[in-house]
């Protein structure tokens, strides 16, 4: 039985591991749970899983929830870090959105236990500490994002120098083929209506923008200890195909599966092993043809914008994923356009001077920085 910790249960990708959690309850126990506002869902997670531990953001919430269950209640990032430490889980789903997974994440990972990775965010702002902490604590980091599962599996007892490179597949979002021109009036609901999966608002419009192809490039770097030449995106619209590695000899190993995110879970949440009968197999006579084509970088300057921070180091990359929260934030709020979020990310880079990034400080002073240079500029476009 192994014992599960959950942060960020109530959205996508927690709802989609407690999915895979109640087919396979004989293997798999949630320990903790946490939300920050959907406490109505969180509710009922806690009645049908009879967690040990339970997180919510504010401390009010906290207080309401006490009296409606049994269960111990937190609130804040101690909550969080009580959730992701706690004694009886081995295993922690770290699936909250944005810069708020790293503390937590970093804090089960300094006790050993082992990280199921949704929450690519830890990763970008903080890769070279969170890759080391989990060497020195013998912490595992199994990702979750489907790109990097698929490069996981490919890659699985084969050495790095001889991968030549990965290919990141990219669905292209909601916009494929448009022009920038034609990007400047696009409105929030466009930007959530994603052509292949269903997930949180936040990954919605960065899978729009190409910015989370960005992050997943980052994500990739430290996953796997390849330098940025080494990693390459590739759109491929039917998102059958999860990414590839090809090696020195020319040989392609990829991944494919129909787009369920259930894959890559259950996949992070019993390897080494299999489970049976997770996704539906995929019907070729079905597929009519798998397709490719290279990114539009000029229309969706986000996927450079990335790729630059990961090669300028330092706290570059943290600068980055704080002003697309930002940005992104901003643009549901329809506060700014589309357009806008690159442009206002590339402001708050132009103005970054780098800094060192050896410490969770320096990261979350990085973060900082940004989310306030990010606001100013937003409200100097308006
Ligand atoms: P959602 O927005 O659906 O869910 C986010 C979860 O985190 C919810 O439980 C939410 O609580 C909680 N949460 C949000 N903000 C905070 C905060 N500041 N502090 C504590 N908890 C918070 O996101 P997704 O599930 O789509 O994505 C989660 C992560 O997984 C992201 O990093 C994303 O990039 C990554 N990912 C997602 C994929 C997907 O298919 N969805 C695919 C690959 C990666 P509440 O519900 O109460 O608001
Ligand atoms: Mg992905």
């Amino acid at each position: 039985m192994k014992n599960i910790s959950i942060l960020g249960s109530t959205g996508s990708i927690g709802r989609s591991t407690i999915e895979v959690v109640r087919r396979y309850r004989d293997k798999f126990k949630i320990i903790g749970l946490s939300a920050k506002s959907n406490i109505e869902l969180l509710l009922k997670q806690i009645e049908e899983l009879s967690p040990e531990i339970v997180a919510v953001t504010d401390e009010e919430t906290a207080r309401a929830l006490r009296k409606r269950v049994k269960v111990e209640v937190l609130s804040g990032t101690e909550g969080l870090i009580a959730v992701a430490t706690h004694e009886k889980a081995d295993f922690v789903l770290s699936a909250i959105v944005g810069a708020a997974g790293l503390i937590p994440t970093l804090s089960a990972i300094r006790l050993g236990k082992t990280i199921g990775l949704a929450n690519k965010e830890t990763l970008v702002i903080a890769g070279k500490i969170v890759t080391e902490e989990a060497k020195k604590h013998s912490a595992r980091i199994i990702p979750v994002d489907s790109e990097h599962s698929a490069i996981f599996q490919c890659l699985e007892n084969r050495k790095t120098s001889e991968v030549r490179r990965i290919i990141l597949t990219a669905s292209g979002g909601p916009f494929r083929g448009r022009s920038k021109k034609e990007l400047k009036s696009v409105k929030v609901e466009e930007a959530l209506r994603h052509p292949n999966w269903k997930m949180g608002a936040k990954i919605t419009v960065d899978s729009a923008t190409l910015m989370n192809k960005g992050l997943e490039v980052i994500e990739a770097h430290w996953l796997f200890g390849l330098s940025p030449e080494k990693i390459e995106v590739l759109i491929h619209p039917e998102s059958i195909i999860h990414s590839m590695a090809e090696f020195t000899d020319g040989t392609i190993l990829a991944q494919l599966s129909r787009p369920d995110m259930k894959a890559p879970i259950a996949y992070a949440l019993s390897y080494p092993e299999r489970l049976s009968n997770v996704v539906e197999p995929l019907d070729f006579k079905s597929l009519r043809s798998l397709t490719f084509e290279l990114p539009d970088r000029e229309a969706f300057p986000c996927l450079d914008l990335a790729c630059t921070a990961l090669k300028e180091e330092g706290t570059f990359p943290a600068v980055l994923n704080a002003a697309n929260e930002v940005a992104v934030e901003a643009f549901l709020k329809e506060r700014i356009g589309f357009n806008d979020i690159p442009l206002l990310i590339k402001k708050v880079l132009d103005k970054h001077q780098k800094r060192p990034c050896n410490t969770i400080e320096e990261v979350l002073e990085a973060d900082a920085w940004a989310r306030k240079e990010a606001e100013k500029e937003i409200r100097s476009m308006r």
